[in-house]
């Protein structure tokens, strides 16, 4: 076989042909897409009927000429399918093999007529310029959609040899070219380079569309990754500031409450300390008071550890909560400021106890910030009232915040505890997002209503657990 010869270039170019969709297949064998099986299937026919075309004469004609025909119109009519489904726009069944078979039968039919003529090869040439043509197409719109640039290189791959397929075909039709793909003549030759040219480069191009859309898939999804870690901090420190803020409120309460213990642990101490003073006192008659000195310095001790755990930012933990046990803290750690703002928090607790999977001081923050913006609410009122009302209703417990207020306004309503919506001169706007982000964190939600009586109510829903 000479290299340069018709019948060795197209032998070659087969091989090619039948090779490069094998390496897409092996690089793309995690993604196995429809797209994927279509391109590779389509490529192997499409390099079968080239090599059966080059082994033309020594084998029988109907392989070398229909069935290879065959071979290359089916290849390339799956390979249009392949760029179709990867548009998400593929040609129905009936339409893909209607597509088929007329690309063939055009062929077989000018073969069966005239089967010395050269119209059978002309249609093949035409027929196969389309299909390079559409392919090339539709690799451009697939580069417009998606801006890959791969794509671009597989729709310029088919260009070539589309064109030296059609003037091929109109040498032949003007009988300036002898007929057949293995004359040698410098055309037949040119078909074979730039097929080369096509199955090299458009493979390629095949293959950059799936690794540059799987390296855009990981940067965005790194992108994504720090977008969250990125707001999962935020949200973090905005949590902590505004307990920072809500401790404000609430460091009235501990100088307050744990005044009565001090004094009661002084009172007791001075009470022991006379009696050890006495001569005859017996030891035993102490115990009383340091009985005492020890109730009063649990119940600071509890006090202190109430408040250091709503300061500390410590991470979430998911335990087995009372709701009506988070309703008692939060009364006790916002007790003076309640008094002091001169307002009487009704607290409707049923009997049974309701429970939930949560963060205590997560959902004591809810509380705090409900009661607080109450507070801000009914400012400068003559009566100010806060009903703290917990019940169950099905598989949820239901914790309204209601007050006598004059309710909430339509913009506040209408953002529905998004954040950064505040009709305070020094409000964030950031109390009723938090609250509901730590709702919704525990399965729960929060929703903004006005009371037909004036006023607002917040209600918490959180699922209930089984007791
Ligand atoms: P901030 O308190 O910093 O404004 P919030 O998110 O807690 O932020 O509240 C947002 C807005 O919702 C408030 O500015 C107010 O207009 C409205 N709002 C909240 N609670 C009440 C309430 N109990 N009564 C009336 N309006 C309220």
């Amino acid at each position: 076989m000479n290299l340069f010869d018709a019948r060795t270039a197209f032998f070659i170019t087969g091989l090619l042909y039948f090779l490069m969709p094998l390496v897409v297949w092996q690089a793309l064998r995690e993604q196995k897409s429809d797209a994927v099986k279509l391109w590779c299937a389509g490529g192997e026919l499409f390099g079968a009927g080239l090599l059966l075309i080059s082994l033309r004469g020594q084998i029988p004609d109907w392989v070398s000429f229909e069935l290879a025909s065959l071979f290359m119109h089916l290849g390339n009519t799956q390979r249009i399918q392949a760029l179709r489904k990867e548009l998400g726009t593929p040609m129905s069944a009936p339409v893909f093999a209607a597509t088929a078979a007329v690309f063939w039968l055009g062929y077989v039919i000018a073969r069966t007529l005239v089967p010395d003529g050269p119209y059978h090869f002309v249609w093949s040439l035409l027929a196969v310029g389309v299909q390079c043509i559409w392919i090339s197409l539709l690799a451009q719109r697939i580069r417009r959609n998606e801006h890959i640039q791969s794509a671009k290189w597989l729709g310029i791959a088919y260009l070539p040899l589309a064109l030296v397929m059609l003037v091929r075909a109109i040498q032949v039709l003007m009988g300036s070219a002898d007929p057949g793909p293995l004359v040698n003549e410098y055309m037949p030759l040119a078909i074979a380079l730039m097929g080369v040219l096509s199955s090299v480069l458009g493979n390629t191009g095949f293959l950059g569309v799936y690794v540059e859309r799987a390296s855009r898939q990981q940067i965005q999804h790194a992108q994504e990754l720090a977008r969250r870690e990125e707001n999962a901090r935020l949200g973090r420190q905005i949590t902590r500031l505004d307990r920072q803020r809500a401790m404000g409120m609430i460091s009235a309460s501990l100088a307050h409450e744990l005044r009565q213990p001090l004094a009661g642990i002084g009172l007791n101490a001075e009470c022991a300390e006379q009696i050890i003073r006495q001569d005859h006192a017996p030891a035993s008659a102490t115990a009383p008071f340091i009985a005492a000195i020890l109730h009063n310095m649990r119940n600071a001790t509890d006090i202190m550890n109430r408040i250091q755990g709503f300061i500390q930012a410590k991470p979430v933990e998911h335990q087995r909560t009372s709701l009506q046990t988070v309703c008692t803290n939060v009364n006790h750690l916002m007790g003076d400021w309640l008094r002091s703002e001169h307002m009487a928090l009704q607290m409707q607790l049923p009997p049974t106890p309701l429970n939930v999977q949560g963060d205590p001081v997560q959902l004591a923050q809810i509380l705090v910030n409900l009661i607080r913006n109450s507070g801000q609410a009914t400012a400068g009122q003559s009566s100010r009232r806060i009903t703290l009302t917990l019940e169950q209703q099905g598989p949820q417990a239901l914790l309204h915040v209601q007050d006598n207020g004059p309710g909430f306004d339509a913009g506040a309503l209408q953002n529905n505890a998004n954040a950064f919506y505040t009709t305070k001169t020094d409000g964030l706007g950031v109390g009723l997002s938090i609250s509901r982000s730590i709702a919704e964190q525990h399965q729960g939600s929060l929703s903004l209503r006005n009371a037909p009586e004036g006023g607002a109510i917040v209600t918490l829903a959180l699922p209930l657990l089984s007791l």
